[in-house]
C-alpha cells in the first residue's frame, strides 16, 4: 500500500502551532514512507472564513520546509484542494445516502431544534436530535416529505445513526476504541443552504483522494465515530486513524492564547528559526530517542514513527523552545544566519554595517542570547557611537578612582602587539596586580565603557 496523507486546515485565521504539528507529522509520515502529502482547504463553513488564511498557511509551510505534492503546478490531480469548489460532489454523495437509507431529510426549524434541546436539558439528558418526535421523513411519511421537497421547504440531510450500533475503530496512537451509537448525534450532512458540513466533505474527500492515514489532532476524535459510520454507509473502506495528543501549557491546561503566542506567524516574527520551531514542534508528542533532542528535518523524516507517538497531552514548554533556538543560533551555518541577521540590523536603523562585521558581532554575543533578533538590541554598542549606561551598574562599579586607573591603562593597550582576548586579559591582570587591586575592578569598568551594560 502506498501512503497518502493530507493536511486539511480550515481557513479561519492564523495557523496555530498545533496546526503546524499536524502538518509536520503528515509530512514526516509521507516522506518516511515515500508516500504523498496533500494540502486540502476545508472551507465548508463559509461564515468562519478569514481572508488571507490560505495564503498564510501556504506561505508558512513553504518557510518551514513542509512540502505538498500533487499541486496543480506540479501537474498533479489533487490540490491544493478547496472544498468550496467541490460542493456538487458532496451533494451527489448526500443523495446516495438518502437513496440507500442511511441518511434522511429533516425539516425542523431552528426554533424547533432549540425547543427540543431545552426539553432534553430540562429532563437531564444530553441534547441529541430526536428522530422519533421531530419533523423528518420518518415522522412525516413519504408523501408529506415529497410534497415539502417539491415546495422547496427548508431542510437538511441527516445521518441515520443506528441506535444499537457499536462503532469500533483502531487508532494508531490510542489503540482500539469503541463508541455506542446511542451517544452519536444524527449528524447534519447537508445544511439547509445546500452546503455540506465538515463531516460529509471530509469523508467524501478522504475517500476520493485515496487517503490511507488520517493524522489529525485529538479534538477531532469525537467526530471519528460519525466518520466511520459514513464510510460504512457508503460501503467504503475505513482509513487508518491517528489522533495526535493535545497541546498543554506548563500548568497542564489546554494551550491557549492567554499563555502567549500560539500562531506560527508570531514565532516567526519573534525571531525563532524555522529549524528550531520544527524541531521543537516535532517533539510535542513524540520522541525518537531519549538521549538527544536536536534533529534536522532529514533526521526527523528518517526516524518518524506514529506508533511511537504519545497518548498523553504534550506540554508546550516555551523555555525549551528558547533553549532549542539558542542551540541553532550556535550551530547554523554563517551564511544562513547572515541572511536573516542583515535585515534585522538594517531594521534597527544601523546603516552601512558590513556582513563581515555583523558576523563578528554575532559570534561574540551568540552564547548570551537566544534569538537572532536579540543581536541589534543586546549588542547595540557595537553599532552605535553613543549608548546608554545602565544606572545601577554604573553606581555599583564606578568608584572615584576608576577613571584614573583606566586612563593609565590606555597607553599600555596601545603598545600591545597581539590584540586578542588572552593577551588583553593578561595585560589587565598584570596591571591590577601592579597597583594592588582585584582584576574585577578593571573588568566592570572596561565593560561599562565599552558596552554600557552589565
Ligand atoms: N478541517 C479540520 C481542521 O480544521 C480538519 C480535521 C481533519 O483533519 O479531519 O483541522
Amino acid at each position: 500500500m502506498s501512503v497518502r496523507v493530507r493536511f486539511a486546515p480550515s481557513p479561519t485565521g492564523y495557523l496555530h502551532v498545533g496546526g503546524l504539528r499536524t502538518a509536520l507529522y503528515n509530512y514526516l509520515f509521507a516522506r518516511h514512507h515515500g508516500g504523498v502529502n496533500i494540502l486540502r482547504v476545508e472551507d465548508t463553513d463559509q461564515t468562519r472564513f478569514v481572508e488571507g488564511s490560505i495564503e498564510n498557511i501556504m506561505e508558512i509551510s513553504k518557510w518551514a520546509g513542509i512540502e505538498y505534492d500533487e499541486s496543480p503546478e506540479k501537474g498533479g490531480e489533487y490540490g491544493p484542494y478547496t472544498q468550496s469548489e467541490r460542493f456538487d460532489l458532496y451533494r451527489e454523495h448526500a443523495e446516495k445516502l438518502i437513496q440507500n437509507g442511511t441518511a434522511y431529510y429533516a425539516f425542523d426549524t431552528a426554533e424547533e431544534i432549540d425547543a427540543m434541546r431545552q426539553r432534553q436539558q430540562g429532563a437531564g439528558i444530553a441534547p441529541k436530535y430526536d428522530r422519533s418526535t421531530m419533523r423528518n421523513q420518518y415522522t412525516l411519511g413519504a408523501d408529506e416529505t415529497a410534497r415539502l421537497l417539491k415546495e422547496n421547504a427548508p431542510h437538511v440531510v441527516r445521518l441515520k445513526v443506528p441506535l444499537t450500533a457499536e462503532v469500533r475503530f483502531h487508532d494508531m496512537i490510542r489503540g482500539d476504541l469503541v463508541f455506542s451509537g446511542r451517544d452519536i448525534d444524527d449528524q447534519i450532512l447537508l445544511k439547509s443552504d445546500g452546503f455540506p458540513t465538515y463531516h460529509l466533505a471530509n469523508v467524501v474527500d478522504d475517500y476520493s483522494m485515496k487517503i490511507t492515514h488520517v493524522i489529525r489532532g485529538e479534538e477531532w476524535l469525537p467526530s471519528t465515530p460519525k466518520h466511520v459510520l459514513l464510510y460504512e454507509a457508503f460501503g467504503w473502506p475505513v482509513p487508518q486513524f491517528a489522533h495526535l495528543p493535545l497541546l498543554l501549557d506548563v500548568n497542564k491546561k489546554k494551550l491557549s492564547k492567554r499563555d502567549g503566542d500560539v500562531a506560527v506567524e508570531d514565532f516567526r516574527k519573534a525571531g525563532y528559526f524555522k529549524e528550531a520551531l520544527i524541531n521543537f514542534v516535532a517533539l510535542l508528542g513524540w520522541n525518537p530517542t531519549a538521549d538527544r533532542e536536536i534533529f534536522s528535518m532529514e533526521e526527523l523524516i528518517d526516524l518518524f514513527s506514529l506508533e511511537k507517538a504519545n497518548k498523553a497531552g504534550a506540554v508546550f514548554d516555551r523555555q525549551k523552545l528558547e533553549w532549542m533556538n539558542s542551540q541553532y543560533l550556535r550551530t547554523l551555518p554563517d551564511d544562513v544566519l547572515l541572511k536573516d541577521l542583515m535585515p534585522l540590523i538594517e531594521e534597527a536603523g544601523y546603516k552601512n554595517v558590513s556582513e563581515d562585521y555583523a558576523l563578528k558581532v554575532l559570534h561574540l554575543v551568540r552564547e548570551r542570547i537566544t534569538k537572532l533578533n536579540d543581536v541589534p538590541r543586546f549588542a547595540d554598542y557595537m553599532f552605535k557611537e553613543e549608548y546608554e549606561t545602565e544606572e545601577e551598574y554604573f553606581k555599583k562599579h564606578w568608584t572615584p578612582e576608576t577613571a584614573e586607573r583606566v586612563k593609565n591603562l590606555v597607553p599600555k593597550f596601545e603598545k600591545i602587539e597581539n590584540w586578542n582576548a588572552a593577551d588583553l586579559e593578561a595585560l589587565v591582570k598584570a596591571e591590577a596586580t601592579e597597583i594592588g587591586v582585584k582584576p574585577v575592578a578593571f573588568i566592570h569598568a572596561l565593560r561599562l565603557i565599552l558596552t554600557g551594560k552589565s
